[in-house]
C-alpha cells in the first residue's frame, strides 16, 4: 500500500487505493465476483494460509471495496479500514470482534438511536452491560468505567443538540483505564475531524451519510489500527457483514467529491444558523460554529469546519415546529442527514419519539426543535423555503 501520509486530504480522497488493471483504465472498475481463482493450487494454499497476500472469496476480499477501505484509512490516517454492510453492520462488528460476555462499554447517551437500542437489547443477552453518560459530562464518564469497561463510545458532534466531547481528554481517559475509545465520525468525516490523531483507536462510519453524500447507498466502516482492526475483520471474514462492490464503488466516488461538499455543507449550515438566530419566532439556535454555542473554542480547535447539522427551537411548540416543516416547499422531510438535498426533521415526534418526556427533556429534545441537515441548494433558497413557515 502506497504512503499516503505526505498528501493532503482532497489528493487522497481522489487517488488512494486505486490499483489499475491491465485495461489502463482511469475510473475504478466495479468487480462483482463472489470468489477469484488461483493460479495452481500452490498459490490457492498461500491465499487460504495468509502467506501471500490477494483475493480469495468476496465475503472478505474484494478488490473494489479494498480500494474505498484503503482510501478511508489514509483520509482517517489510520492503519487498516474493514468495510461492512452498514453503519450498523460496522457497529455490531466492532462490539463482536472486541466485547465478550462480563465486559462493559460506557457510552455517551446523545448517539444514534438504532445504536442504544443494539446496546439495550442485543449485547446485554450476551451479558455486555452499557452504561449512558453526558456526552461532555467527563466526571460522569471516569465514575462510569469500572475494572471490565473495555469499550468508551461517543458521537461528536451530537445528533440533533450537536453538543461537542473532546475527544483527546476521553481518549486519555480510556487508555488510562485500558480500555479503547470508540469515535462515531459520521457527522464531520474525515475532512472535518480526524479522531485518531486525536487518540482515539477506532473510527465508525455509516457511509450512507456524507460519504457517499447522494443518498444512493447504505454502508458502513471502521477504521484503526492494530489487534483491534484485526478482531473486527476477523468477525466480519466468519459473520458476513461485507460491503457489496456495488456500494464500495458508490462510495469510493463519493469520497472523490467528500471535501468540496463538506465545505459546502458547512457553508450553508453555518449561514442558515446565523439567519435563523436573528429571526424573532427562534429561541435557540444550536450550532458549533456559532459564538454563541457553548462548546465553540473547543469546535475550533478539534474541528477544521463546523458540520452540515443544525437544530432550533421555535417559539410556540410542538404546532410552531410542524408550521416550518410543513411550510417547505423542496427541503425533505425526512430523518436522513448528510445529503445533497436538505432536510428537516422533528426529533420529539420522530428520532427520538420512542424516549420517555423525562428523557427527552433530559436530552433537550423539546417540543419546538426542528433539526436541518443543510444541503447542497443555494442558500438563499434554503432559507427562503424555511423561512415560509416560521411566520
Ligand atoms: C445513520 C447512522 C448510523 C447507522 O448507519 P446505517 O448506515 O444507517 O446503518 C450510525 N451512526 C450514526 C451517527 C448515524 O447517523
Amino acid at each position: 500500500m502506497h504512503d499516503w501520509s505526505e498528501y493532503e486530504l482532497e489528493t487522497i480522497a481522489v487517488r488512494a487505493g486505486q490499483h489499475r488493471t491491465n485495461e489502463g483504465e482511469q475510473s475504478e472498475p466495479i468487480f462483482p465476483t463472489s470468489s477469484f481463482t488461483f493460479a495452481s493450487a500452490a498459490e490457492a494454499a498461500a491465499r487460504f494460509s495468509g502467506a501471500e497476500p490477494g483475493n480469495i472469496y468476496s465475503r472478505f476480499t474484494n478488490p473494489t471495496v479494498r480500494t474505498f477501505e484503503e482510501r478511508l484509512a489514509a483520509l482517517e490516517g489510520g492503519e487498516r479500514c474493514v468495510a461492512t454492510s452498514s453503519g450498523m453492520a460496522a457497529i455490531l462488528s466492532t462490539c463482536m470482534g472486541l466485547l465478550k460476555a462480563g465486559d462493559h462499554v460506557v457510552s455517551s447517551r446523545s448517539i444514534f438511536g438504532t445504536t442504544t437500542i443494539l446496546f439495550n437489547n442485543f449485547f446485554a443477552k450476551f451479558e455486555v452491560e452499557t452504561d449512558f453518560v453526558g456526552l461532555s459530562d467527563y466526571e460522569a464518564w471516569e465514575a462510569a468505567i469500572r475494572p471490565e469497561t473495555k469499550l468508551l463510545f461517543l458521537e461528536t458532534p451530537s445528533n440533533p443538540m450537536t453538543e461537542i466531547a473532546d475527544i483527546r481528554r476521553l481518549a486519555d481517559l480510556a487508555h488510562r483505564h485500558d480500555a479503547l475509545l470508540v469515535v462515531d465520525n459520521c457527522f464531520c468525516t474525515p475532512a472535518l475531524q480526524r479522531p485518531l490523531d486525536l487518540g482515539a483507536d477506532l473510527i465508525i462510519h455509516s457511509a450512507t451519510k456524507y460519504l457517499d453524500g447522494q443518498g444512493r447507498a447504505i454502508g458502513g466502516a471502521v477504521v484503526g489500527g492494530g489487534e483491534a482492526i484485526e478482531a473486527v475483520y476477523s468477525f466480519l471474514r466468519s459473520a458476513g457483514p461485507t460491503m457489496s462492490p456495488f456500494n464500495g464503488w458508490i462510495f469510493l466516488k463519493g469520497l472523490e467529491t467528500l471535501s468540496l461538499r463538506m465545505e459546502r455543507h458547512c457553508d450553508n449550515a453555518l449561514k442558515l444558523a446565523q439567519w435563523l438566530e436573528a429571526q424573532p419566532n427562534v429561541e435557540t439556535v444550536f450550532y458549533p460554529g456559532l459564538a454563541s454555542h457553548p462548546q465553540h473554542e473547543l469546535a475550533k480547535r478539534q474541528q477544521s469546519g463546523f458540520g452540515g447539522l443544525l437544530s432550533f427551537v421555535v417559539k410556540g411548540g410542538k404546532e410552531a415546529a410542524w408550521r416550518v416543516i410543513d411550510g417547505t416547499q423542496f427541503i425533505s422531510i425526512t430523518a436522513n442527514l448528510g445529503d445533497t438535498k436538505s432536510t428537516i426533521t422533528h426529533p420529539a415526534t420522530t428520532t427520538h419519539g420512542r424516549l420517555s418526556d423525562e428523557q427527552k427533556l433530559e436530552a433537550g429534545i423539546v417540543d419546538g426543535l426542528v433539526r436541518v441537515s443543510a444541503g447542497l441548494e443555494n442558500i438563499d433558497d434554503i432559507i427562503a423555503d424555511l423561512k415560509r413557515g416560521l411566520g
